[in-house]
């Protein structure tokens, strides 16, 4: 049974659909069974970025009971197992949320890692996305907002005894502007696993739908993204 982590934030644009796609890369590298699912299913791209994008069966088939979880799996780079999400509003329409925890399980059952790109926010499409997990890994970029933010998805996990494996921190510069990253521990009371720089990289990775710790072996988000990857992997299941 794969470590099952869900990503999640505050508001969206922290990243954290890119830190699924690349920790999910970064695992595979290191030779680690590892699918990635978008859960997002109103505002899906995990597909996208990950060069996916236009299947014909993905989440959204498998939530509306047409498909099966195994029908929806793509292969990715690195080996990374990918169930993209579709875009359709009328995919969207027919999906019943209250089959993910199932197809959950049931792609958890032959992995090491499962990585659920949640919706940002705490509507019920998130929190649903939260409970099917036993551990979170919360992506802030280092701004009291996202910060705030974070601690509020920090206790929404913590009621649903999802157990916060740590905090991710996006997006940061070199900018006095940017909150150290023990003054976000001692916020949150959470632990840093990683902070990935802002980098140009990225972008470019994602607009060609490629992982950036494929594409681009030098970019400081790669090594930040392999170094997540080993914290990750010597960290115990916290739950
Ligand atoms: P979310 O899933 O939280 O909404 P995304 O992962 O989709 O966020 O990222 C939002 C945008 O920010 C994308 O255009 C992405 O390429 C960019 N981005 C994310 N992380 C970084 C980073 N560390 N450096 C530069 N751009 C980034
Ligand atoms: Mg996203």
């Amino acid at each position: 049974m794969a470590r099952i982590i869900v990503v999640a934030s505050g508001k969206g644009g922290t990243g954290k659909t890119t830190v699924v796609a690349n920790l999910g890369t970064a695992l595979a590298q290191l030779g680690k069974k590892t699918i990635v699912l978008d859960a997002d299913v109103t505002m899906a791209n995990l597909g996208l970025i990950l060069g996916l994008e236009g299947k014909k069966i993905t989440l959204h088939e498998v939530l509306s009971g047409k498909k099966k979880a195994k029908q929806a799996v793509y292969e990715g780079p690195a080996g990374l197992k990918v169930v993209p999400c579709g875009m359709s509003l009328e995919g969207v329409q027919k999906v019943k949320l209250e089959r993910l925890k199932k197809v959950v399980l049931e792609l958890a059952d032959n992995a090491d890692f499962l990585l659920v790109d949640s919706p940002s926010g705490m509507g019920h499409d998130s929190i649903t996305a939260l409970a099917v997990a036993r551990e979170a890994i919360i992506v802030a970029t280092p701004d009291f907002a996202s910060v705030l933010e974070a601690m509020k998805i920090k206790r929404v996990a913590e009621r649903l005894r999802v157990s916060p494996a740590g905090l991710v921190i996006n997006r940061a510069s070199r900018e006095r502007t940017d909150l150290h990253q023990k003054d976000i521990e001692s916020l949150l009371e959470l632990h840093v696993l990683g902070a990935v720089p802002d980098d140009i990289e990225i972008k470019r990775a994602a607009a060609l739908g490629e992982s950036v710790v494929v594409r681009s072996l030098r970019a400081p988000a790669t090594k930040a993204f392999k170094e997540l990857a080993a914290t990750i992997l010597k960290s115990e299941a916290t739950a």
